[in-house]
């Protein structure tokens, strides 16, 4: 998974390999953690409102 070794600085948020920002030298870390599919979460929303009484 390529994706996982993509981190983003958390202070400019410049996209780097590197657990430290190349430009800043500040922490970085993963952009976005995908553990949950959007089908997923969107699915709860949809079952949500397909719960409510309907007319
Ligand atoms: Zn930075």
């Amino acid at each position: 998974m390529t994706d996982s070794l993509l981190r983003v600085c958390r202070t400019c948020g410049r996209y780097t390999l590197s657990p430290n920002c190349p430009v800043d030298h500040s922490e970085t870390r993963t952009p976005h953690p995908v553990r949950f599919s959007p089908q997923d979460r969107w699915g709860k929303y949809r079952r949500a409102l397909q719960a409510e009484p309907g007319s």
